[in-house]
């Protein structure tokens, strides 16, 4: 087996023992390859060990790399995992099957007059600020449910889940419960959480959508952008 298909086996077994450790159907938690940065050349050795799912953090970065391949993929489902300006609105719905990362008024304004054109919009995930960072997009915990109404009722968006990356200095599993707590009061039925080195601990906390990059790809090369 090549790196890719041992990894993605690896992990893949470690997800469904947690899941089935807390007591759920392994099928209740989706697993993500985060591509961002790995050549497309490493996308197609995903699509060889049968992964489909992929996370990319950039608008032009993903059309590059995913465009062509869909041609030959007509499954592949691809969400976008990084900011999205609002200039690049229109290029991201036609491109992504999902946007994980609504994190303000502005882009669901942008969002909701694509909408109004007639266009079909993706699956729409509200990104939280769970640590409260400064450095980081999302919407303020105590502020989110309220925002996830109005994305519905006011701008008729389809909000199907939230999205967060807890700080990495500190223990996830407190950021997590928040999450869930918030995932509930917001009824969205996704619940987009876990990486490379917290995925374990996302499944216990009630993740259905883990979104691993370098536990399946090895580290990434080219500079990272922060989200
Ligand atoms: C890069 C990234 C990931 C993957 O991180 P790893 O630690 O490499 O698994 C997951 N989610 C988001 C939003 C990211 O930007």
């Amino acid at each position: 087996m090549n790196d890719f298909s041992s990894s993605y086996a690896e992990i893949g077994g470690r997800l469904a023992r947690r899941a089935a450790q807390c007591g759920r159907p392994p099928e209740t938690v989706r697993f993500m390859a985060v591509s961002k940065t790995q050549p497309q050349s490493a996308v197609i050795e995903a699509l060889g060990a049968g992964c489909r799912l992929f996370g990319e953090n950039r608008v032009a970065e993903a059309a590059e790399k995913f465009t062509p391949l869909r041609e030959t993929y007509g499954d592949i489902e691809l969400h976008l995992i990084g900011p999205l300006q609002t200039n690049k609105v229109r290029q991201a719905v036609a491109l992504f099957d999902v946007i994980e990362t609504l994190d303000r008024p502005s882009l669901a304004e942008a969002l909701a007059k694509e909408r109004v054109r007639g266009t079909r919009l993706p699956c729409l995930y509200v990104e939280v600020n769970i640590g409260r960072e400064p450095q980081k997009a999302g919407i303020d915990p105590s502020e989110t449910v309220d925002f996830v109404e109005k994305c519905r009722s006011e701008w008729g968006l389809p909000i199907e889940g939230l999205m967060a990356i807890p700080p990495y200095d500190q223990p996830p599993e407190p950021f997590f419960r928040q999450m869930a707590d918030l995932a509930h009061a917001a009824q969205t039925p996704v619940l987009s959480m876990g990486m490379s080195g917290d995925f374990e601990e996302a499944i216990a906390a009630g993740s259905t959508l883990v979104r691993v990059g370098t536990a399946l790809f090895g580290a990434r090369k080219l500079p990272q952008q922060t989200c």
